[in-house]
């Protein structure tokens, strides 16, 4: 049955009829269906037949034919027996684009709004935008967004060579890129010469768009480049790396699942470097 596409919104219809594809999150895991093949999938569940409410619910757009929302497991709800508790990365990890990026935008939404319930100047309760996906301060005005924090990602290479580093606590023999959050007032480009300078010493050069993805672990947003080394010695930052080093195109270690734009980013270089 896999699920075919997803439109995104935030305006969804006044009354829910019969089904919608409902993103249901209890204790940080959340409910999938699996169809024949055992692919994950949005469950889609009759509102009423279950005795649920899509109050306090978020509409996040159309899935398929059905209006789709994002909601948190009200205490007395019966849920379809078939139904698989999951961990959000876990269903990531299973490569199925749609219902993971349906599931980590709906994770987003409802943590933003669990931590935004009230006012961060006046303390009034907060009250949803009437246009945008937002939340409002009745008394100050004030505007709340989801919160989205960029992060930037660099694979640094140089002649037939591969920059890559390793934290305590992966899984033995894994490497993988640079990466930081980008901070107040900087710039992209800021933000990519200052992360490779801090966490592994070196200068780059010519920094190249590859990509970018949502990583709602809590709610950031990933930007990959590649660049060329320009000039300095590898000396990884204590406080942060266990490792960093330079790896011929031919010899390179264990890197992250293939789900992960950094082993995208990985992989494209490397193809580009090769027939180059
Ligand atoms: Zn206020």
């Amino acid at each position: 049955m896999g699920q075919g596409m997803f439109v995104p919104g935030h305006r969804g219809p006044a009354r829910v009829e019969g089904e919608a594809a409902c993103c249901i999150f209890h204790g940080g895991r959340v409910f999938i269906a699996r169809d024949g093949s055992g692919r994950p999938a949005i469950p889609r569940i009759d509102i009423a037949a279950h005795g649920m409410s899509l109050e306090g619910a978020h509409y996040l757009g159309m899935l398929d034919d059905l209006p789709c929302y994002g909601l948190s497991l009200p205490h007395d709800t019966r849920l379809p027996q078939q139904l698989e508790l999951l961990g959000l990365r876990a269903l990531i990890l299973e490569g199925d684009e749609l219902p993971a990026a349906v599931a980590g935008q709906a994770f987003q939404i409802l943590e933003w709004a669990r931590t935004h319930r009230h006012c961060g100047a006046c303390g009034a309760p907060t009250l949803p935008h009437a246009a945008d996906r937002a939340l409002e301060c009745p008394d100050c005005r004030l505007v709340f967004y989801p919160r989205i924090a960029p992060v930037m990602m660099a694979l640094v290479h140089r002649d037939g060579e591969l920059l890559l580093t390793r934290k305590p606590g992966y899984a033995p023999g894994r490497y993988t890129v640079v990466a930081g959050f980008v901070e107040a007032g900087e710039s992209l480009e800021q933000c990519l010469a200052r992360e490779v300078k801090e966490e592994v010493g070196v200068d780059i050069r010519n920094p190249r768009y590859f990509g970018s993805q949502p990583w709602p672990f809590p709610n950031s947003l990933v930007m990959a480049f590649s660049a060329e080394w320009a000039a300095g010695e590898v000396v990884p930052d204590p406080g942060e790396l266990e490792d960093a080093r330079w790896f011929p195109l031919d010899a390179l270690p264990d890197l992250p699942e293939t789900v992960h734009i950094s082993r995208q980013l990985i992989d494209d270089t490397l193809a580009r470097l090769k027939d180059a």
